[in-house]
C-alpha cells in the first residue's frame, strides 16, 4: 500500500495534511514556551504508552515499573483478543495530562514518544513494485496548535533528532513488530492464551518483574545466558527491554534467538510428563477414593434399612 492510495480517504475535517514527507522534506514549525498555545496540546490527550516510555518515566519518577503503571496509567485492550495496552492517565474529570504543571511538562526530558512526535504522523508503507518498507511522514495541523505559524524551517530529520525520536523508535521497534505479528499470525497466534497475554504484559510494561523472572532457577536452568549478558540485564533497563522482546518472540512465535542449555528442552519435556503423570495419578486416586466412599455409604444405608425392616 502506498500513501497516495489512502490520502484521498482522509476525512476532510482531519487535521492530517495529506502531503507525503520524507526525512529530507523541509517544513515550517516551532514549539517553545513563547507560543500563544503553549501546552494546549497537553490539555486534551489520548496517549498510548510504549514500553520505552514506561522505562524512561519510571526512571524519572524513581518508581518501580509496577508502581508507575498503577499510579499513572489506564489499561485498555489493543484488540478484540484483549491484547493489553496502557494509556497515560489524565487529571480527574479532564483530558489534561497528569504531568502538566503550571510551567509546562513536568517530565519533559522523559516525555513519551507520542509527545515528541506531536505535529507529525508517520506510517510504514511499501511503495508499489518495491519489497522495501519505508517510513513516510505527514503533518498534523490541529486548530489549537499555532506552532505551524512560527517561522522556523527544518527538515523532518532535524526535527526528529531535536525531539530524540530515533532513540524511542529504536527501543520500541521490536515491540511494534511483536504486535503486528500477534495481530496477523493466524488463528493460533490471533487468539492468544491467557499465559501469552500475561507474558506480553510483563515483557512490555513491567521490566522490574521481568528482571526477577530472568533470575529464577527455572529460567536459568532453561536458557544459556552468559555472565556479562546477565549483568547487563540486571543493571540496564534498555538492555532488559531488548532481551524481553527476544524472549517474547521466542516464546510466542518460536523465533529462536536465546540459546537453550544443552538437554534443557528434553528435561523440560520430561518434567512436564512427570507433572502430568502425577496429576493423572492424583486424579485416579481421587476417583477411587470417591467410589469407595460411595460404596461404603451405600452399604451402611443398606444395613440400616435391613435393621429397620427386622421384625425381631
Ligand atoms: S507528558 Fe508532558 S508533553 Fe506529554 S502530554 Fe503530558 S505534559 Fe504534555
Ligand atoms: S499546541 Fe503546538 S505549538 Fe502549542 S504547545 Fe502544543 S505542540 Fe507546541
Amino acid at each position: 500500500m502506498d500513501f497516495d492510495d489512502i490520502k484521498d480517504n482522509i476525512p476532510f475535517s482531519s487535521p492530517v495534511e495529506p502531503v507525503k514527507l520524507t526525512l529530507d522534506s523541509e517544513f515550517q514549525f516551532d514549539c517553545h514556551p513563547g507560543v500563544s498555545c503553549f501546552t494546549a496540546c497537553c490539555r486534551n490527550i489520548n496517549i498510548q504508552l510504549t514500553p520505552y516510555d514506561i522505562v524512561r518515566l519510571k526512571q524519572r519518577l524513581e518508581l518501580s515499573s509496577s508502581d508507575f503503571v498503577a499510579r499513572y496509567t489506564v489499561p485498555f485492550e489493543m484488540d478484540h483478543h484483549g491484547l493489553p495496552g496502557l494509556n497515560l492517565l489524565t487529571k480527574s474529570g479532564t483530558r489534561e495530562c497528569v504531568f502538566l504543571a503550571d510551567e509546562g511538562c513536568s517530565v519533559y526530558p522523559n516525555r513519551p514518544a507520542a509527545c515528541r512526535y506531536y505535529a507529525f504522523g508517520s506510517m510504514a508503507v511499501r511503495p508499489k513494485d518495491s519489497a522495501v518498507v519505508e517510513d513516510v511522514f505527514f503533518l498534523v495541523k490541529e486548530p489549537h496548535c499555532h506552532g505551524h505559524e512560527e517561522q522556523k524551517k527544518q527538515t523532518v530529520r532535524e526535527y526528529r533528532s531535536a525531539q530524540g525520536v530515533d532513540r524511542y523508535d529504536d527501543a520500541n521497534r521490536e515491540w511494534r513488530d511483536v504486535i503486528i505479528k500477534k495481530r496477523s499470525g493466524g488463528p493460533t497466534i490471533g487468539a492468544p492464551s491467557e499465559r501469552s497475554m500475561q507474558l506480553f504484559d510483563m515483557c512490555s510494561y513491567d521490566m522490574d518483574s521481568f528482571r526477577e523472572f530472568v533470575q529464577t532457577p527455572g529460567f536459568c536452568d532453561l536458557f544459556e545466558i552468559g555472565d556479562a549478558e546477565m549483568r547487563s540485564l540486571l543493571e540496564d533497563d534498555e538492555a532488559l527491554l531488548r532481551f524481553a522482546m527476544r524472549f517474547l518472540k521466542q516464546t510466542l512465535f518460536g523465533e529462536r534467538s536465546i540459546a537453550l542449555r544443552e538437554g534443557a528442552r528434553e528435561r523440560r519435556i520430561e518434567e512436564r510428563r512427570e507433572a502430568w503423570r502425577k496429576r493423572r495419578d492424583a486424579e485416579v486416586a481421587r476417583h477411587k477414593a470417591e467410589k469407595e466412599n460411595l460404596l461404603r455409604e451405600e452399604q451402611q444405608q443398606f444395613r440400616a434399612d435391613a435393621g429397620d425392616d427386622d421384625p425381631g
